[in-house]
């Protein structure tokens, strides 16, 4: 055996052995290295994909392009659609570092993986391959995600917390105007709770504050629309693209699910069980409605809303 031979023998199984998993592609794109722990992150077995370009399929469920097929084949502009995030484009020659979802269709779980990928050349500067190495990430992306979770609710309800309210306002009410669509805002507020802990404690309360407020998430249907708990027995909701008539309506189905809860309040002068005032107002805003224009004007329809009596909608009037 020539020493070349047995030093390429060595290199091979230096790959198949290295506790990272790494894969190697041909500048085919064939599958030509699958390493052991290639084999443990995927499930797949080498003898599976070599000399295959079935790669994919250790990772996703449909066809699609991995990140060494797009080194081989310099297309790196697709990194942005295909991958989560990435590193620059133009490092391809020093390598390529993207992140994604993968569903591992044989592992059988969603592993977040941080993927490195980069050429190997031979001393003329031919492609001769391409290597990708395979780092889960699984456990620090979802600590990521329930900390980032966390930053954006409530503690006590799991709804979007006042931060997250005032930013996805600010957000909206730019889109809103922009688009010259209408807005809609929503401030609804239980009636009679400093009664309602007097007579019932802190604690009961607070249960009661999570059952309005799971009752008031649920009028949430779409994806755009976003319920916060607003502040102390506050909730508001945020609803873009609606107007008058269709702020008023989740407006009442807001007020009919609290009172559908039938919790019981004795000593509410309004009802014999827990109830709900909602101000509401929907307009196409103009330079003028800032953030805290909107919130006084719902605000001020909420005062109306408890003046005439609570348990009611009212809608904010323009003078
Ligand atoms: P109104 O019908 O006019 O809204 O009367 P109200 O008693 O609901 O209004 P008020 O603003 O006087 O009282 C609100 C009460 O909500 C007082 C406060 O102790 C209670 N509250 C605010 N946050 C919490 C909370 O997180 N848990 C509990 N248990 N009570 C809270
Ligand atoms: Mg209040
Ligand atoms: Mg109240």
């Amino acid at each position: 055996m020539s020493t070349r031979h047995s030093e390429h023998q060595f290199a091979i199984r230096l790959m198949e052995h290295l506790v990272v998993p790494t894969f190697v592609l041909d500048p085919q794109g064939n599958v030509i290295i699958w390493n052991k722990a290639c084999e443990r992150l995927t499930k797949v077995k080498a003898e599976e994909v070599l000399g295959t370009k079935d790669h994919w399929k250790a990772f996703y469920e449909e066809s699609r392009v991995c990140l060494a097929d797009l080194v081989l084949n310099s297309k790196t502009e697709q990194l942005e659609e295909l991958y989560l995030s990435h590193s620059p484009k133009q490092d391809i020659y020093d390598g390529v570092r993207a992140e994604n979802w993968c569903v591992m269709p044989r592992a059988s779980k969603r592993l977040y993986l941080a993927i490195n990928c980069g050429p190997i050349f031979d001393d003329d500067g031919h492609i001769i391959g391409v290597v990708e190495t395979l780092r889960d990430m699984t456990e620090q992306k979802q600590a990521e995600q329930a900390l980032e979770s966390l930053a954006h609710k409530d503690g006590l309800t799991g709804l979007a917390n006042r931060r997250s309210f005032d930013m996805c306002l600010e957000t909206n009410l730019l889109h809103a105007r922009r688009e010259q669509e209408h807005l809609a805002l929503l401030l609804c507020d239980v009636d009679h709770f400093k009664l309602y802990n007097d007579t019932y404690g802190h604690q009961k309360g607070d249960d009661c504050l999570k059952e309005v407020a799971q009752a008031v998430g649920k009028q949430i249907f779409r994806a755009t629309d976003m319920a916060a708990r607003y502040g102390g027995e506050e909730f508001a909701m945020i609803i873009p693209t609606s107007d008058e008539e269709g702020a008023q309506r989740v407006a009442k189905r807001v007020q009919e699910a609290v009172y559908e809860l039938n919790l019981e309040h004795n000593s509410s002068l309004t009802d014999d069980r827990v109830t709900m005032s909602v101000g509401a107002v929907s307009l196409i805003p103009g330079e003028d409605v800032s953030p805290s224009v909107l919130i006084e004007m719902a605000d001020q329809a909420l005062y109306q809303a408890k003046e005439a009596g609570r348990n009611r909608i009212c809608m904010f009037q323009q003078a």
